[in-house]
């Protein structure tokens, strides 16, 4: 169990993110947001209580809402369009999830931890998804017809008529400089560092591969040089 100490460290990194003020304008308890919120109609979340402990700085709650509640929220932004006070309780959401994921909490661990198949396929090669994952033992939720995609795989990408590079390990190719400048940004925006935190494994493979493609655009780059000199 945290301490109140770490409770309040926690409060601290979400109330000073630079989004926090534009986010969070008081709020009338009116519960316009959490009416309209479809995360309400399924769990046991509510945009209104989300905006009502922050606005009270309850940070015992706010921090028991970051093991499970805050994440039900869909991001849909739809009570941001509602609010009569213009907060935006979604985005407020994102933040306590940012500070959960710099905080190494366990429910952060547990929400991303099925996403690391297609953290590692964006990482290492620019697409999110592509052919080769569509298998109908990734997707049961697809019904029969996810069978119609068994078959030769090469083959189904040759009868799309707009150009795809013909690829199935990826959606198309993404040019070696765009990667690399992508591992730059993710670096020195701490993307990579979050990564580490939630998943030191993954975390591992994806530094291997980010060094391995660097030296290799380090050979295109004089290569290229070379053939301007010749
Ligand atoms: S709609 Fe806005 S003012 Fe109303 S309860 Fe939600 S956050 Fe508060
Ligand atoms: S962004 Fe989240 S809190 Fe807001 S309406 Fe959508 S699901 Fe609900």
């Amino acid at each position: 169990m945290a301490t109140y100490a770490e409770m309040q460290e926690v409060f601290e990194d979400i109330r000073s993110d630079f989004r926090y003020d534009h986010e969070l304008n008081g709020c009338l308890n009116c519960g316009i947001c959490t009416a309209t919120c479809p995360s309400a109609h399924f769990y046991d979340y509510s945009p209104r209580e989300i905006v009502q402990l922050l606005w009270t700085e309850n940070v015992e709650q706010i921090y028991d809402a970051m093991q499970e509640k805050i994440w039900a929220c869909a991001q849909c932004m739809t009570c941001a369009a509602r609010c009569p006070f213009k907060n935006s309780p979604g985005g407020l959401v994102a933040i306590m999830r940012e500070v959960a994921i710099k905080h190494g909490f366990q429910s952060a661990k547990d929400v991303l931890r099925p996403f690391g198949r297609v953290m590692l396929k964006l990482i290492t090669t620019g697409n999110q998804l592509s052919p080769d994952m569509i298998q109908p033992d990734h997707f049961p939720d697809w019904g029969p017809n996810i069978q119609k995609v068994e078959g030769d795989l090469k083959t189904l990408r040759k009868a799309i008529p707009m150009k795809t590079l013909q690829t199935t390990d990826t959606a198309w190719e993404v040019a070696i400089k765009t990667s690399v400048e992508m591992y730059t940004i993710w670096e020195e925006t701490g993307v990579l560092k979050q990564l580490e935190t939630m998943d030191e494994n993954l975390f591992d493979v994806i530094e291997d591969f980010i060094d391995e493609k660097r030296e290799e655009y380090a050979d295109w780059l004089e290569e290229q040089e070379d053939k301007e000199d010749a």
